[in-house]
């Protein structure tokens, strides 16, 4: 999973291959600067 440094928008590879496939980048705000997460993160986030 990743995670975007600027929206903080979490999203499988898969997810984000589906918005671009072949550009690297967040799906939400297009940012390129992306962190890898692992599934071992909280589930506070709530998907509004
Ligand atoms: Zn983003």
């Amino acid at each position: 999973m990743y995670v975007c440094v600027r929206c903080g928008y979490v999203f499988t590879k898969e997810e984000m291959e589906e918005f671009f496939r072949r550009d690297f980048k967040c799906p939400r705000c297009g940012y390129r600067i992306l962190r890898k997460v692992r599934k071992e993160v909280p589930k506070r986030v709530k998907a509004v």
